[in-house]
């Protein structure tokens, strides 16, 4: 039987190694080739390393392509943390989300996950008219990533580092390529074949703490209502424990700023939100009894502060074929994944397992 076609693979954030394990894993040789690669210092327009990671869809209710990849990825991400213990990267946390303006409700795909629960009033929090809880799973990124890495080799797969001016340039490169895979999230808006113009920076600023004795309860307040259409909309704070002991505090959403660095006054406010709904953050020899917790004591448990950009699109993830490349005379097929804004982690495989059937159409 000859050997499944090439395909090139472009971006190695979660998307694009995502794509090209189950790609690998269907039969097709695979090379991944990007600008920013797993382990590299943090960079903001690297937004796989920069995110929480948790696993919380806001797929709206009526949005069932979301659903079922969050879904799918969620089931997945379960049976590596059951089946791999300490080396999946995975935790698995009770989730508590709590809103905070009347009449607001929970997305309904949240009931799809175990545990879940409506929480009745008397056990509601001053700031809170509504909460729910299930069990969820958060990432560390960056050893989750370096796993995907070591997956991707062990199967066969191969990764190159170079910064694309187009994805014909990619062709140049990887000459042997019979289908291109473009998973370059914000690159899109710019390489010369692509330039999507509804691609978009939505800044997320994030304060990474070491606390891991707050490692078996993530919490998130909901200010304000998510976006209409599905997406991260309205005032979120997030506190996401970690298998390493991080704490991920959160969190920001600018759209179109481009500004990498950390504002002081921003990571200020994520504190003291974050203390409002988390106390127990306070370090044990820093609480006081009968004092307010205030942003300065979790000053000595600050690891970094993160910048990044999600790869958001007006009119959503775009996850399809696109026009062939015409090269030379050659007519490469072209399939997109990318676009996911703050739901890259949480979608990943869902969205991998879409890329091998459209691969696999062609
Ligand atoms: C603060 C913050 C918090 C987040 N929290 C969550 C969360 O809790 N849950 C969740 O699901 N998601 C979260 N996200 C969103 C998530 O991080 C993204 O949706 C996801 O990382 C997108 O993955 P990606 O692989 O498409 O993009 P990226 O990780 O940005 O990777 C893009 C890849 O393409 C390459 N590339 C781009 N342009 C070029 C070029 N010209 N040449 C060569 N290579 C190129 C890059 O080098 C990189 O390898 C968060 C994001 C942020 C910023």
């Amino acid at each position: 039987m000859s050997p499944k076609p090439l395909v090139t693979v472009c971006g190695c954030g979660i998307i694009g190694l995502t794509s090209a394990i189950r790609l690998s894993q269907a039969g097709y040789q695979v090379t991944v080739i990007a600008r920013d690669l797993p382990g590299d210092p943090l960079h903001a327009s690297y937004a796989s390393t920069a995110a929480g990671a948790h696993h919380l869809s806001f797929a709206d209710d009526g949005d069932t392509r979301q659903q079922a990849w969050d879904k799918r990825t969620f089931d997945v991400m379960m049976e590596e943390e059951q089946t791999e213990g300490e080396a999946s990267a995975i935790l698995k946390i009770r989730q508590v989300e709590y809103y905070a303006s009347e009449g607001q409700t929970h997305i309904k795909f949240f009931e799809s996950l175990p545990d879940f629960r409506m929480h009745e009033k008397s056990e509601l929090p001053p700031f809170a008219v509504h909460a729910v809880s299930f069990t969820s799973l958060t990432m560390d990124t960056g050893p989750y990533l370096a796993k995907l890495v070591r997956l991707l080799h062990a199967l066969g797969g191969t990764i190159q580092r170079a910064d694309l001016s187009s994805l014909a340039n990619a062709l140049a490169k990887c000459p042997d390529t019979s289908i291109l895979v473009n998973c370059t999230a914000l690159g899109s808006a710019s390489l010369t074949d692509v330039m999507d113009s509804a691609m978009h920076p939505l800044r997320g600023q994030v304060v990474v703490l070491n606390a891991p004795w707050c490692r078996s309860e993530g919490r998130t307040l909901q200010v304000g209502e998510l976006a209409a259409d599905g997406g991260e909309g309205g005032e979120r704070t997030y506190i996401i424990p970690r298998k390493s002991g991080q704490v991920v505090i959160g969190g920001t959403r600018e759209a179109n700023d481009w500004n990498a660095e950390p504002r002081v006054e921003t990571t200020e406010d994520i504190k003291r939100r974050a203390l409002m709904l988390y106390p127990e953050l306070v370090p044990e020899g820093a609480r006081v009894q009968g004092k307010q917790p205030t942003p300065s004591d979790l000053d000595t448990i600050v690891e970094k502060v993160v910048v990044g950009f999600r790869p958001a699109r007006h009119g959503g993830t775009r996850l399809a074929r696109g026009e062939n490349l015409v090269v030379g005379g050659r007519s490469v097929p072209v399939v997109h994944n990318y676009g996911h804004s703050g739901a890259g982690w949480q979608s990943c495989w869902g969205c991998a397992e879409d890329v091998v059937k459209l691969v696999s159409g062609l």
